[in-house]
């Protein structure tokens, strides 16, 4: 089968599963586990902050990073269509009594920080408290620049806001700019990257930041039940991960190029996008059952209407590209 749904779908490499089988493990709640110790260590210096805590997902980071910001009653600005807001249950809400206010997102991904601005709220008992501004990079696969992350500084510096960034595929961005991932981290208080996407790993993500923000962050996951015993054996395949697998990141960029060119040559297909690991396409005519119909030929793909999102990753070769190209073409074909 050949999936193209989302880089969450690669299963672990066999090197993945020997680290997990050999890591050294202990409680980490009573901060025991020297894989998860070591992980949270790589990654705070690969993104070069004070300290780290390992979680059990993006969302549960995102979460854990809101709640560390902010109290009950605050707000925190966010894209009108990011993870967070959209795709995360609402918890910053739910579990927070975060208010988010939404902000809308230019073509680029980045917030309109004019938008931004002026939804900061005065200080007055009317009002939530604007205590935070989240941004997201990669954003649908965009890659957000280092200039714009910076503008998002001096605001939040002008207004005294916590800055956040769900760096879910922040590697996607670093590997796209030729930038090493503390750069792109630099300007935020706290970074969110995630071991379970393009970087192959089973299970988790990571949230870094100053050693107080994170303290912090920790708590929450405590409240939250994200605090696991002898969790190293997953920290192992995230370490192993990060490690070895952030160059590669090109690969998927490159074949994501190469299946973006290859779907645009084929009847009835219009590529939208093709960003980093991402491409977006539409049929440009109403095609019955056709994602039933690519899944009978082996290609897993998820279709909203007319409207695809495939995303490639490390279980996908070139030549499975070549082999989804001509799948797809056949079955347009027919
Ligand atoms: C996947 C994703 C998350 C959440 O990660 P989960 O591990 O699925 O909870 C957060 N932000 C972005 C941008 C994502 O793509």
């Amino acid at each position: 089968m050949i999936d193209l749904r989302s880089d969450t779908v690669s299963r672990p490499t066999d090197a993945m599963r020997d680290v997990m089988a050999n890591a050294e493990v202990g409680d980490d709640v009573f901060g025991d586990d020297p894989t998860v110790r070591a992980l949270e260590g790589y990654v705070a210096e690969l993104l070069g902050k004070e300290a780290s805590v390992f979680v059990s997902s993006g969302t549960q980071s995102n979460l854990c990073a809101l709640m560390a910001h902010c109290q009950r009653g605050d707000e925190y600005l966010v894209g009108a269509h990011a993870h967070t807001y959209m795709f995360e249950g609402g918890g910053a809400a739910v579990l927070g009594s975060i208010q988010p206010q939404t902000v809308p997102m230019l073509d680029s991904g980045m917030l309109d920080l004019d938008e931004a601005r002026s939804a900061i709220k005065p200080d007055d008992a009317h009002f939530a408290r604007t205590r935070l501004l989240c941004l997201e990079n990669t954003t649908d696969g965009k890659v957000v620049g280092l200039e714009d992350l910076r503008a998002g500084r001096e605001l939040v510096d002008e207004h005294n806001l916590g800055y956040h960034l769900d760096g879910a595929r922040l590697w996607n961005a670093a590997v796209e700019l030729a930038v090493s991932p503390s750069e792109i981290a630099a300007p935020f208080d706290t970074v969110s990257v995630c071991l379970s996407k393009g970087l192959g790993a089973p299970i988790g993500s990571v949230l870094t930041g100053s050693d107080p923000l994170i303290d912090e962050a920790r708590k929450w996951r405590k409240m939250l039940g994200g605090a696991m015993r002898q969790v190293g054996l997953v920290a192992a395949a995230g370490k192993h991960a990060v490690e070895n697998h952030i160059e590669r990141l090109a690969d998927d960029h490159r074949n994501a190029e190469r299946l973006a060119e290859g779907l645009a040559t084929i009847d009835g297909l219009i590529v939208d996008a093709q960003n980093t690991n991402m491409v977006f396409v539409s049929a440009s005519r109403n095609i019955p059952d056709l994602e039933k119909r690519l899944l009978a030929r082996g290609v897993i793909t998820r279709w909203s209407g007319r409207s695809s999102r495939m995303v490639l990753h490390l279980d996908i070769t070139p030549d499975d590209v070549d082999r989804a190209l001509n799948l797809i073409e056949e079955e347009l074909s027919r």
